[in-house]
């Protein structure tokens, strides 16, 4: 029986029947997988000290009748996340997402790379700047939109392209819209969310090594948090 190996975070973890349990994990090779753990409660028990989220674990699997964990290593255990409530539910939101917007086995290097950036970027900086962890959330959001080819349009307004007074988003049509183009039930945006929204979507994570261009968007988190959960359900709306 094959054995296959891969670098994976965990996605979360799920008890099925007494003694088993599935782990969904996103990995580097195979993209998202659902594997088995089967066993004892003492094996199991050994298994779950590794397979706390968000750690990265090298795991092995069968995928012989049904796809099966058979070992996993933790290779870094992410302390400072584990040990703050905050960081702790900003991987758990950022585990969820990437769970409910992708599909099994389609591997992709950018998603696991932004998975990566995101936790590593969290663990370096929250005990400095526990603020930190609200932008990781939101930085996340928009660069994960941004890889699925889901990121709104905010260039100019999306119905005639006019780039000044484009004062509204319409989550219809996922992009903002000036005045003559918008309807009743768009949301008005200013220039700073809407600055706050492009520096997220089209800056890279070391630009922001810079706590000045953290400061802008956390200036704005309220709105746009608001905005990212009406977007994605838009999104997941036209998906399904
Ligand atoms: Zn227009």
């Amino acid at each position: 029986m094959e054995d296959y190996s891969t670098l994976a975070f965990v996605l979360k973890q799920e008890p099925i029947k007494e003694q088993d349990r599935n782990y969904t994990f996103f990995t580097q090779k195979f993209g998202k997988i659902t594997l088995l753990a089967r066993g004892t409660r003492k094996i199991n028990a050994k298994l779950a000290g590794h397979l706390e989220l968000p750690s990265l674990v090298q795991i092995q699997f069968t995928i012989s009748q049904r796809p099966r964990l058979t070992s996993a290593l933790e290779k870094f255990s992410f302390p400072v996340i584990k040990k703050n409530t905050k960081a702790l539910t900003v991987a758990f939101l950022i585990a969820d997402l990437v769970d409910r917007f992708t599909l099994e086995k389609q591997v992709d290097a950018e998603i696991w790379k932004l998975l990566s950036d995101a936790f590593y970027f969290l663990e370096e900086n929250f005990n400095k700047y526990p603020e930190i962890a609200d932008f990781v959330w939101l930085y996340f959001n928009a660069q994960f939109l941004e890889i699925l080819g889901l990121a709104p349009f905010l260039e100019g307004c999306i119905e005639c392209g006019k780039t000044i007074d484009n004062k509204f988003f319409s989550f219809e049509k996922k992009g903002i819209v000036c005045s003559k183009h918008s309807q009743k039930k768009d949301r008005p945006i200013t220039s700073s969310q809407k600055r706050a929204l492009n520096l997220l979507f089209n800056s890279s994570l070391q630009r922001f090594s810079q706590p000045s261009y953290i400061q802008e968007i956390l200036k704005e988190k309220k709105y746009i948090r608001k905005f990212f959960n009406e977007f994605t359900l838009a999104v997941k709306a036209d998906i399904i």
